[in-house]
């Protein structure tokens, strides 16, 4: 899961790590208001998305940039009125970019030097790594490319969390000495506090900032959440943005299935997650592409399979199903009964591929074949792959 810039500021606020006083406005008249609010003669304004490069990217009404300095809370209004309601692309959103509904609002600092600071999960050793740079407010893929020496990776003894000895290290190596090292310092240990607390697998700053009177700050913040841990965060939970995710995503996960949108047009339903990547892998290989991920688990009811094929039929690029269930611990006449209500439901109009094997089998066929739906069954998986792909270039 991800948050907002602005919520994560309410972390830091919380745990203790420096930053700028700001607050998130929903319309032109409450930027100005927040910005009444603020003291110092210069305010920055940002275009609260869930991706980052917001600085460099260009909304689709022709506007530049989503991070913008200004010297009054008119300006204020006029740049929230600017980026507000409108589409911002950046590197990172994809060409269909993402729609401003926030905008944060903040006393803008002079900056001196901007860093980069950055804890995550290291998967090859399984603990949490710091990364830090001196090359920050810039694509820290681009410095990772070409000149990694200035990236600095210290892993950190998850039992014993990071030692003041190494955020020295870390300070000194990004050039923060005397009092600096001392404010750094604490900026990372609360840092790693809270990302340890609240089970985040990354927490991105980028840029920290010395600031022209020697201070230290974290100036933009990107958090990711671990998934599997949001049952004992409810305070992170509470903070989901449903309408900066894939909408195919939210829906699914009402209904506790494992959807994750694709952009091939051959929807696959699919009960166990090897499964799926095997189906999704056999569809390429026949020459077609996936429209999605889907695992609708191994005891999957016959409302969840319903709610699995709505899901699929709602998206318009989806030309044809492959259902391939293998029936281990699951009835494939649930799965059958399943696919029949929710394809009479929506008037299945697309070509369906069924390959069914397993538990109750037998039933299970004999169900589709006596429900008048047209579709085709399959002999094995690579015959089921053939069959959607053919059935769908032949549609095409
Ligand atoms: P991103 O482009 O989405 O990563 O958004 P950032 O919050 O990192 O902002 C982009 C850039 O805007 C930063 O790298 C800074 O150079 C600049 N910026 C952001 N906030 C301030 C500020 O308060 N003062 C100044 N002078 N520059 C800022
Ligand atoms: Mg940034």
């Amino acid at each position: 899961m991800n948050i907002h810039e602005f919520q994560a500021r309410e972390l830091f606020a919380e745990f203790g790590v420096a930053t700028q006083p700001g607050k998130v406005a929903h319309s032109p008249e409450e930027a100005e208001k927040v910005a009444l609010g603020l003291s110092g003669d210069r305010l920055v304004i940002k275009a609260q998305i869930h991706a980052g490069g917001r600085g460099k990217g260009t909304f689709k009404s022709g506007f530049k940039g989503g991070v913008h300095l200004c010297n009054t809370p008119t300006e204020a209004k006029d740049l929230a009125s600017k980026m507000l309601g409108q589409i911002l692309v950046t590197h990172q959103t994809g060409p269909d970019g993402k729609e401003v509904g926030k905008i944060f609002v903040g006393e803008a600092v002079d900056i001196a030097r901007e860093l980069y600071f950055a804890i995550l999960i290291d998967r090859a050793t399984s603990v949490p790594v710091v990364i830090a740079s001196t090359e920050g407010g810039v694509d820290i893929e681009t410095v990772a490319e070409k000149s990694p020496e200035r990236i600095l990776r210290v892993p950190v003894n998850p039992f014993l969390g990071l030692m003041p000895y190494q955020t020295r290290i870390i300070a000194s190596s990004l050039g923060l000495t005397g009092p600096l090292m001392n404010q750094a310092s604490k900026l990372f240990f609360n840092l790693y506090r809270l990302f340890t607390e609240r089970d985040c697998s990354m927490v991105e700053v980028n840029p920290l900032v010395v600031t022209n009177d020697g201070h230290v700050l974290a100036l933009d913040a990107k958090f990711n959440f671990d998934d599997n841990a949001l049952y004992r965060q409810p305070s992170i939970v509470a903070m989901r943005d449903v309408t900066e995710e894939d909408q195919r995503e939210v829906e699914a996960s009402k209904h506790g299935l494992n959807y994750i949108g694709l952009d091939g047009n051959i929807a696959c339903l699919v009960n166990g997650a090897g499964l799926a990547m095997a189906t999704m892998d056999i569809i390429q290989h026949a020459g077609g592409s996936p429209a999605n991920f889907l695992d609708v688990g191994g005891g999957a009811t016959r409302e969840q399979v319903a709610s699995a094929f709505r899901i699929i039929l709602a998206d318009k690029s989806v030309k044809g199903i492959l259902v391939n269930i293998f029936g281990g611990i699951m009835d494939c006449d649930v799965i059958a009964h399943g696919i029949v209500e929710a394809a009479k439901e929506t008037g299945l109009a697309i070509p369906l591929v069924v390959r069914l094997e397993g538990n109750n089998v037998e039933a299970g066929k004999k169900t589709l074949a006596e429900s008048g739906l047209k579709l085709e069954g399959a002999e094995n998986i690579l015959d089921a792959a053939r069959r959607i792909v053919a059935a769908v270039n032949v549609n095409a």
